[in-house]
């Protein structure tokens, strides 16, 4: 069995009588950097990823800013990562982490195929799409409502799409539908995005974006057939009608392991990422000598 270390904690796993120096949880850009760091720093490492490694690299259509590729597509990037890291440490795919329960010194990682333990865990597991939160969102997804235009675009060519959102996501989605022949309008509840700036010329360029415009309902029969959306200059409601609706407004941290674990969450940290786990993981980590974030993502340590 290969062995790894990369960030964070404390551990040493049994799985069938084997106990990991550190278990990571979750297979996307910041669970691989880790177990590529924990297994140079001399741990012996058991990766697990509830799907397939990558996270959101795999709904990436293009990735342009990250160093040494000037344009790769997210499944690429994933492929190569996972390729990189499985040169280091043990990779569990398709296993999800259930729990994780203190034993001792030690941590118990229960997955829906077995138990591991574990002198140490690494939380990289990312964070889901957020809501918007609005009628008719909920009844509509998969008719229409999608959060992956990678996943979903392609039954919208030549149909006409709102992507909602004014950050980064937004504007690559915007783009990606636009290119694959969609119809689209950015919808977007401030006067300004926060999209850098290259995306933004982009998009500016050849996309039309309602600004100052909140979705207060998505409504159709069967299907998405349009967005009422609040115009907050004109204080008034709009009907925009539309065959589907991109919703690109953030994530929200997969905390829950940390919090069932009694990891103390930082409210102060929220940004795009929710509550980040604070003191006791910042010390593991200098304990360590690992870095608190990896390449783009956000990691979580008890
Ligand atoms: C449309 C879009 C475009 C983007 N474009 C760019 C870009 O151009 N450049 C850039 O740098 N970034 C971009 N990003 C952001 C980038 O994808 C994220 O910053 C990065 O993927 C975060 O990595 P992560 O490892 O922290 O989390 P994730 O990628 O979310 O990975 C977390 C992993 O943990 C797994 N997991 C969660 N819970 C469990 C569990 N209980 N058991 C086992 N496994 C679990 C998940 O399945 C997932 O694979 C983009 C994101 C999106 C959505």
């Amino acid at each position: 069995m290969r062995c790894g270390g990369a960030l964070v904690i404390s551990c040493e796993v049994k799985i069938n009588d084997m106990t990991y120096d550190l278990t990571v949880v979750g297979g996307g850009p910041a669970g691989l950097s880790a177990a590529i760091y924990a297994v140079r720093s001399g741990l012996n490492t058991l990766l697990i990823e509830k799907g397939l490694c990558g996270g959101l690299l795999n709904e990436i259509p293009q990735i342009e800013n990250y160093p040494a590729f000037k344009s790769i597509s997210g499944m690429e990037l994933a492929s190569k990562l996972k390729e990189h890291a499985s040169e280091y440490a043990e990779i569990r795919e398709l296993e999800e982490v259930l729990s994780i329960m203190r034993k001792g010194e030690n941590f118990v990682v229960k997955t829906e195929k077995g138990e591991y333990e574990t002198r140490a865990v690494a939380l990289c597991t990312g964070s889901r799409k957020r809501k918007l939160g609005v009628e008719g969102e909920e009844k509509f997804l998969g008719k229409g409502v999608s959060y992956c235009a990678t996943c979903d675009g392609f039954f919208f060519k030549n149909k006409r799409v709102l992507v909602v959102g004014g950050g980064n996501s937004a504007v690559t989605e915007a783009l990606f539908l636009k290119n694959i022949g969609c119809n689209v309008t950015l919808v977007h509840r401030r006067d300004t995005l926060r999209a850098e700036k290259y995306l933004q010329m982009r998009l500016l360029k050849e996309i039309p974006v309602r600004w100052n415009a909140e979705v207060r309902r998505i409504e159709g029969e069967e299907r998405v057939q349009r967005v009422v959306i609040y115009d907050k200059k004109r204080q008034r409601e709009e009907e925009v009608e539309c065959d589907a609706v991109f919703i690109a407004i953030g994530e929200e941290p997969n905390s829950e392991l940390a919090s069932q674990l009694g990891v103390a969450l930082d409210p102060e940290q929220i940004h795009n990422y929710g509550q980040a786990p604070k003191d006791e993981c910042s010390a593991c980590l200098r304990r360590w000598g690992c870095r608190w974030r990896s390449s783009s993502g956000c990691c979580c340590l008890c």
